[in-house]
């Protein structure tokens, strides 16, 4: 899926924005020179070249030629078709783009510093998980300390966001009979305060991640507005919360949405995005069910609908 789409220049890389007409800069967000196209970020890039000779497969990718992703990759595929574990070769291939995407995403949204040593190292540790699971010996696997699992800490109620910042919780109501859909979320202080809420009803919408899609991004927009530049993002949808994050492959029916997202995070001082228990997002969850049953669109301020604040108040007597 994800080779594909690269063959088809359909990532987000800055090149192909440009063609959409997105208002980015050109420059390669690794070593900052050449525009940001697939061969340049994945085969020309110095950080690249770098990553690829430090994996496994000490591949000089000077030697991969072709003007567009496409022949890049038949370029590689003919450079080991005469060897035997080419299946396996392959699939480090596979697995190294990824990490480069992966890296590449963490520097343009997470202001991370890229090492290609941590990428090399990060490759290594898939495709020993990898081939552990696909091995009867599992002696690789079990060489691996994995990192806990922290995308869903184990709590119950709604938390206060970090001083100084916002929590925005959201939610998307959706029914796949009438494949109609509502969206909801709820701005809190530090103190736990109302500060914004709102939603509206989707008159048509595919799937349950899109009305989830679209709670996020109203919010964000809803935030910039109101100049909450530090926000504490929740969702109850783990599948979104890892799209966002680069953690997993974005769903196509929100790829235009996971953009706008994406976009809008740039403006902020500070954003997390954060996969939370339904129980922690009971306040959004009401908001979009209302709004899918009334219909329209609103944003309320500090004071509120009053059955919302008897909603929210039992979200700060445990916080
Ligand atoms: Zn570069």
């Amino acid at each position: 899926m994800f080779i594909w789409r690269c063959c088809r220049n359909v990532l987000a890389v800055r090149e192909n924005l440009r063609r959409r007409r997105v208002d980015v800069e050109a420059d390669c967000p690794l070593c900052g020179d050449n525009g940001e196209t697939e061969v340049h970020l994945f085969f020309r890039c110095e950080i690249a070249r770098l990553f690829w000779f430090a994996t496994p497969l000490q591949l000089d990718v000077l030697g991969v030629d072709g003007e567009d992703f496409l022949s890049c990759w038949e370029c590689l595929l003919q450079k080991f078709a005469q060897v035997d574990q080419i299946d396996e070769i392959l699939q480090i291939v596979a697995f190294g783009l990824w990490r480069i995407w992966k890296g590449r995403n963490a520097v343009v949204f997470e202001r991370q510093t890229l090492d290609p040593i941590d990428l090399v190292r990060c490759l290594r540790m898939q495709t020993n998980e990898y081939r552990g699971a696909h091995s009867a010996t599992m002696v690789l696997r079990s060489e691996l300390v994995r990192p806990p699992d922290v995308t869903c800490p184990p709590r119950r109620t709604w938390q206060k966001p970090l001083p100084g910042s916002v929590k925005a919780n959201c939610d998307g109501a959706w029914v796949a009979q009438t494949k109609r859909g509502g969206v909801g979320w709820v701005i809190r202080s530090e103190w736990g305060e109302l500060l914004r809420a709102g939603g509206r009803r989707i008159a048509w919408c595919g799937t349950a991640l899109v009305a989830e899609a679209e709670a996020i991004r109203d919010m964000l927009g809803i935030c910039l507005h109101n100049g909450f530049l530090s926000v504490e993002v929740e969702s109850d949808s783990q599948e979104i919360i890892r799209m966002i994050r680069g953690d997993s492959l974005s769903a196509t029916e929100i790829e235009g949405i996971l953009f706008d997202i994406q976009v809008l995070v740039r403006r902020f001082q500070w954003v997390e995005f954060r996969h939370i228990p339904r129980l922690c997002n009971n306040a959004a969850h009401e908001v979009a069910a209302y709004f899918f049953r009334a219909g329209g669109s609103e944003v309320w301020d500090q004071s509120g609908p009053a059955w919302l604040h008897s909603v929210l108040a039992l979200d700060v007597i445990d916080a």
